[in-house]
C-alpha cells in the first residue's frame, strides 16, 4: 500500500546525508515527495496540506540524534503524523463501540452497494457475541436488492447470531422498528440494522436513511466505506457524513491493493473516528482499527 510513498521516500532521505538538524531548506524536497505520494494515492487535497504543514511544524529545528541520519529523522516524523491523520490523538477508545444506552444498543449500517455493508454486519455480530458477550439481532432494511435480506441470513447464521427477517414489500422505516420492537421484548443487547446502498449517491437514498435514523436514533451510525475506491471514497464520506450524524467508520478491503487514499482521508473528511478494518472477505476479517499500526503498514 502507498508503495509510491515508501519509494519517494526512501529516494529522498538517501540525499539528505551529512545534516545535523531538519532545516526548511534540507527538507523542501523530501517534503515534495512526500506530498506527490499522497497526491498519487489519491489523498484529498485538504488532507494532504494540512499533514504537510504539520510534518514541517514538527520537524523543523528538530536535531537529529544519535545515527540517525536527518531523512530517517524525517521519516520518524511523517510516520507520526500519518497515524495522526488517520485519527492516533484521539487514543485507543476513539475505536470502540458505544454500548452506553439502554439495550438493545442499535447500530446504523450506511454506505454505497458494494462497500461492504452485509458482511460487516456479519463481522460486528460475530465480534460482539464472541469478544464482547452480546446478544445480537440482524436485520436488513434493504427493500431494493431481492438478494440483500437472504445474503444477511446467510452471514448472520454463519456467526450464530439472530435474525430479524424481513420483507421486500415492507418499508424500511417499519421494518426497523418491528427488528427493535423484537429485540427489546427477546432481551438483545444489540440489534444491527443493514441499509440498502445505491451505486452512486442520491438524494432518495440519503431521504431514507436519514428517516431511519430519526425513528430509530441508533447510538452508532457506522459508515462503511470500501479502501480500495480512492478519491471516490471521498466524495461518498463527505455526502454522508453531511447528511447523517455518524459517529465511526469501517474501513474495508484493506487487504486488496489498496492505493490507500480512503484510509488517510476519510478520517480528515468525516471528521470521525475509523473503528474497524475489514481485512479479509471471511467473518473473522474485521480488526478493531490501530491508526499507528496502519502509518506503520503504509511505510512498510
Ligand atoms: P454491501 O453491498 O455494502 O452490503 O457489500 P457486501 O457486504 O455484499 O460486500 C461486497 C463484496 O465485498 C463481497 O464480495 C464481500 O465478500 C466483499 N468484502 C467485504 N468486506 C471485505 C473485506 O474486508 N475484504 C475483502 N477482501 N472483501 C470484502
Amino acid at each position: 500500500m502507498l508503495d509510491n510513498l515508501t519509494q519517494r521516500l526512501a529516494k529522498a532521505v538517501k540525499t539528505m546525508r551529512g545534516e545535523a538538524r531538519l532545516t526548511e531548506s534540507n527538507t523542501a524536497e523530501m517534503l515534495r515527495e512526500v506530498r506527490l505520494a499522497l497526491l498519487e494515492a489519491d489523498v484529498a487535497l485538504p488532507a494532504v496540506r494540512e499533514f504537510i504543514a504539520r510534518v514541517k511544524e514538527r520537524a523543523m529545528g528538530q536535531d537529529v540524534i544519535g545515527s540517525l541520519t536527518p531523512g530517517q529523522a524525517l521519516v520518524g516524523v511523517v510516520q507520526r503524523e500519518l497515524a495522526v491523520l488517520m485519527g492516533a490523538d484521539l487514543g485507543p477508545e476513539a475505536s470502540q463501540l458505544n454500548f452506553a444506552t439502554q439495550p438493545p444498543a442499535i447500530i446504523l449500517m450506511a454506505g454505497l452497494q458494494g462497500a461492504g455493508k452485509t458482511t460487516t454486519v456479519g463481522k460486528l455480530a460475530k465480534y460482539l457475541r464472541e469478544q464482547k458477550k452480546k446478544k445480537v439481532l440482524t436485520v436488513s432494511a434493504d427493500v431494493y436488492r431481492p438478494a440483500a435480506i437472504g445474503q444477511l441470513q446467510t452471514v448472520t447464521e454463519q456467526v450464530g447470531a439472530d435474525f430479524f427477517p424481513s420483507q421486500p414489500t415492507d418499508k424500511p422505516v417499519d421494518i426497523a422498528l418491528a427488528a427493535l420492537d423484537h429485540a427489546k421484548r427477546h432481551y438483545h443487547d444489540v440489534l444491527i440494522i443493514d441499509t440498502a446502498g445505491r451505486l452512486g449517491i442520491d438524494e432518495a437514498m440519503m431521504q431514507e436513511i436519514s428517516a431511519l435514523h430519526a425513528a430509530v436514533k441508533p447510538i452508532e451510525t457506522l459508515f462503511v466505506v470500501d479502501a480500495m475506491l480512492g478519491q471516490d471514497a471521498i466524495n461518498t464520506a463527505k455526502a454522508f457524513s453531511d447528511a447523517l450524524p455518524l459517529t465511526g467508520v469501517v474501513l474495508t478491503k484493506l487487504d486488496g491493493d489498496s492505493r490507500g487514499g480512503a484510509a488517510l482521508s476519510v478520517r480528515h473528511v468525516t471528521g470521525k473516528p475509523i473503528k474497524f478494518a475489514g481485512v479479509a472477505e471471511k467473518m473473522d476479517g474485521l480488526e478493531a482499527f490501530d491508526p499507528a499500526r496502519m502509518a506503520d503498514r503504509i511505510l512498510g
